[in-house]
């Protein structure tokens, strides 16, 4: 379905080899290795996933130390952690410092919480694991696919959130695209990426920019209304106006429908779009609309099926 080759502005990216559909699913693995980082006192992980890397066969030895490594750690916790548990020193400190602060930066980059139905890294989550084809596909804020894990399969799913051609590059998100270019690049920083997607630097991204804070904007106010709480769960978009409430169900009904819009204009059909026929759904009276209710509910339970492999009943 794909192969893994260099593209001319990523580096090494997927292409696709066949073409592609909606809901095709692209990717399930389970992670070549997982942590668990409960009762953990700060860098014992780094012992744990020494231990995990050396019970891997050669093959697979030599598959996760391919894995790009874009975030560096301190080489000096790693010889001060090696010299304080094994008394390590001189050549011997610095050769397993090294070979350590590899497999550490490759793990940094690249663990994904296993928690169901997340999107995005979880630092600190307390499952975490590294996949071998999941960390190949580049990022974009427009991207083809979406992703979700498994936290009892402890899988991880990738797919198409639409069709995709013969040769064109399979790309995800790695961070939350539900907000302007000028907050994803910084947030794409930490993997050392400049992002070119048309959102970040096509023709449109003003509007783009525009879309994408008022969908950050609107998540906000939601949490808020359902939640009762301005506790956020996520970080608070700057400008959003301190008295801005949703006041009523008759009101959050034409958000849900403009949160949706909003989604589709940008192309970011993925596991979001599970969360925004959810909202929708929940907000269409059926006596007054059942057409709408039943269509936001079919929508709601294909996304959940096709991402999410929740069977869809009727
Ligand atoms: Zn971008």
């Amino acid at each position: 379905m794909f192969e893994i080759r260099s593209s001319p502005e990523n580096g090494k990216g997927l292409f696709a080899t066949q073409a592609i559909t909606l809901g095709d699913r692209l990717i399930q693995e389970k992670p070549i290795i997982s942590l668990n980082y409960e009762e953990d006192d700060g860098e014992e992980w780094m012992y744990r996933l020494y231990k995990e890397f050396t019970n891997l066969s050669r093959e697979d030895q030599v598959k996760y130390r391919n894995l790009p490594h874009k975030l560096e750690h301190s080489l000096d916790k790693i010889r001060s952690y090696l010299h304080r548990r094994y008394g390590l020193k001189g050549e011997v400190l610095e050769i397993v410092a090294k070979s350590w602060n590899k497999l550490a930066s490759i793990w940094s980059t690249n663990n994904v919480g296993l928690v169901t139905g997340r999107i995005g890294l979880l630092d600190g989550q307390e499952h975490t694991g590294v996949f071998l084809t999941h960390p190949r596909i580049n990022h974009s804020c427009v991207p083809n696919t979406t992703w979700s894990v498994d936290d009892v399969r402890k899988t991880i799913k990738v797919t198409a959130i639409r069709d995709i051609a013969v040769g064109e590059e399979i790309t995800i998100s790695y961070i939350n695209t539900e907000r302007p270019s000028h907050i994803r690049k910084a947030d794409l920083e930490r993997y050392s990426l400049e992002c070119l997607c048309k959102a970040c630097s096509g023709l449109g991204k003003d509007i783009s920019d525009q879309n994408r804070q008022r969908l950050w904007e609107l998540k906000a106010m939601f949490w808020i209304y359902e939640e009762g709480s301005e506790d956020l769960q996520e970080d608070l978009p700057a400008d959003l106006p301190a008295d801005r409430r949703i006041n009523d169900n008759e009101e959050a009904l034409k958000l849900a429908s403009e949160f949706v819009d909003l989604l589709k204009a940008e192309g970011l059909l993925g596991v979001e779009a599970i969360h925004g026929y959810n909202r929708l759904k929940d907000y269409i009276p059926p006596a007054d609309d059942y057409e709408g209710y039943k269509k936001a509910n079919r929508q709601f339970m294909e996304y959940r099926r096709m991402f999410l492999d929740v069977p869809s009943g009727n």
